[in-house]
């Protein structure tokens, strides 16, 4: 029998009102593992109303309370890791230690989030005015949203959650459809770490659980993470109704390669960033450009590293690269493929077609290296979240960075060289909001904060890190007098100044 994958509301797994179901697959057999139920707009109701009641005493709670809870979690996240990251293999595909890796770096944020007696730290001023004090500190929202993307189902909604949860908001995280197990792993785990019924909660849904948030008037904030049109429509739609929103949306990652760069080093680490979870990380290196006689240096190394990945189950501990999420994901990057050598590049790797012997029916692309693809491309002007490297041509340095510029979106990018003049003019001039120097995929850690550019991100505020702690809280400004008996009171009809 299929399983049924349910809803978490007010501390427990329910079905809720929802009767449609979407099909939950196992990339690497093809197979339907599960039925998700999806919430109607008064689950999502439902669960907004938990969080809010909830969200009277979790404000109140002291930090020590507070903390005490988020080491508890992390604890549990360390003792259960192997069993999330399975969750994740057999759901999204991507191999086990890469699964374990995106849980190390969600339990990252956690333990960022452990510190928050230091992060919320108020500021205080003695005596701005005579016998007057000043201070300033943050209170927590109220009901925070999240809406995230299949690629992480850990690590994004971790990067969200501990921090809200930390600041003394309440939580309704709506996670992907594709794969939407470890959600309520980490819902069971909140909950054994004693997170009072009601703080976290989990609506699984589509479109209509997204939007009962996104209009809900009891949601102050919501966090979304996918690609750009919906990230686009979720900040409009949200900010329309009032709400402070971050929006983290689709992207196109260039890599420059300049001609004194080590070729076999770059060549190893652009095949990691652009085949590591098939492709489909946000900064994920999709594009290469060769400056000047790189090319002709680099594209040996890259061919042949490209051509040793192993493909295979993610649940096959010799497997490099698993397969993509879904059939309609595999024939979208295929027909991509497909039109890059239409359009003229040159396919130099082929991963279309490939079949893993004993997974026939499995989600599979190989990887993929086209050469000579220029900008007006389809495979250029499309995010293809597919193992494909792209690789095209500059003659200048300016020339590669203005090429960057010229792409509507901005969330990661690198440069391989061993040039510091040249790292710090691309570091400069690169309109990008995460960057690398000889380091492909450019991943901020936890105590910093994570966020592109232009079209990959709507909204001011980054995730996690200082910029995580501002979006989740607002700042209050205290200006206090004690008067003595013997003092004048010194009221006037005028602005107040400082005396
Ligand atoms: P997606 O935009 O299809 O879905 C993201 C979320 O939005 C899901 O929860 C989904 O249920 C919901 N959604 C989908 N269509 C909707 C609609 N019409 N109305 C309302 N809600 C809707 O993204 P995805 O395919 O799950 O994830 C891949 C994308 O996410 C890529 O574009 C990738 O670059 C991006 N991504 C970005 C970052 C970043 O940090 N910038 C990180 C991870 C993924």
């Amino acid at each position: 029998m299929t399983a049924t994958i349910q809803h978490w509301i007010g501390g427990a797994a329910t079905a809720g009102a929802s009767t449609r179901t979407s099909p939950v697959w196992n990339p690497a057999t093809g197979q339907q593992q599960a039925d998700l139920l999806l919430a109607e707009a008064s689950d999502v109701d439902a669960a907004v109303q938990a969080a809010s009641t909830a969200f009277e005493s979790w404000s109140q709670s002291s930090f020590s309370a507070r903390t005490k809870v988020l080491f508890a979690f992390r604890e549990l996240m360390n003792r259960r890791a192997g069993e999330l990251a399975q969750a994740i293999t057999d759901e999204h595909g991507k191999v086990l230690s890469d699964a374990a890796g995106e849980v190390q770096r969600g339990i990252e944020v956690i333990e960022f989030a452990c510190g928050i007696p230091q992060l919320l730290k108020g500021e205080y001023s003695d005596q701005v005015s005579t016998d007057v004090d000043s201070y300033t500190f943050r209170q927590p929202l109220g009901v925070c949203a999240g809406i995230t993307p299949f690629n992480f189902p850990a690590m994004v909604p971790m990067w969200m959650f501990p921090v809200a949860i930390a600041c003394g908001n309440t939580f309704v995280l709506k996670p992907s459809e594709r794969d939407p197990s470890t959600s309520l792993l980490m819902a069971e785990m909140w909950a054994d770490a004693g997170l009072p019924d009601g703080v976290f909660n989990v609506v699984q849904g589509d479109k209509v659980a997204v939007d009962a948030l996104l209009d809900h008037p009891d949601v102050a904030a919501v966090s979304f993470v996918g690609s750009t049109p919906i990230a686009k429509y979720v900040h409009e739609r949200a900010t329309a109704n009032g709400k402070r929103v971050q929006a983290l949306g689709g992207a196109k990652n260039h890599a420059i390669v300049l001609p004194d760069a080590d070729m076999d080093f770059a060549a190893q680490h652009l095949a990691a960033a652009a085949f590591g979870s098939a492709g489909e990380r946000c900064m994920a290196i999709s594009a290469a450009v060769t400056v000047g006689s790189a090319a002709e240096q680099l594209m040996q190394h890259v061919e042949r590293e490209a051509r040793a990945v192993k493909v295979g189950p993610g649940r096959d501990p010799s497997s490099q690269m698993g397969p993509i999420v879904t059939r309609e994901s595999r024939d979208r990057i295929v027909g991509l493929i497909d039109a890059g050598e239409q359009q003229g590049a040159d396919v130099l790797v082929d991963g279309r077609g490939l079949v893993v012997s004993g997974h026939e029916d499995g989600f599979f692309v190989g990887p993929t290296v086209i050469d000579r693809v220029t900008t007006d491309m389809d495979c250029y002007t499309n995010e293809i979240f597919g193992p494909v490297l792209s690789v095209l041509r500059a003659d200048t340095v300016e020339g590669a960075i203005d090429l960057i510029n010229a792409n509507p979106y901005g969330n990661g990018t690198a440069v391989f060289t061993n040039s510091g003049g040249a790292a710090r003019a691309f570091v400069r001039g690169v309109k990008v909001g995460m960057v690398g120097v000889n380091v492909p995929v450019p991943v901020p850690m936890a105590y910093h904060s994570f966020g592109g550019w232009k079209d990959s991100l709507f909204g001011e505020h980054h995730v996690h890190g200082p910029d995580g702690i501002r979006f989740y809280t607002r700042g209050k400004a205290v200006t206090v007098r004690w008067p003595h008996s013997d003092t004048p009171s010194g009221a006037s009809l005028d602005f107040p100044s400082s005396q």
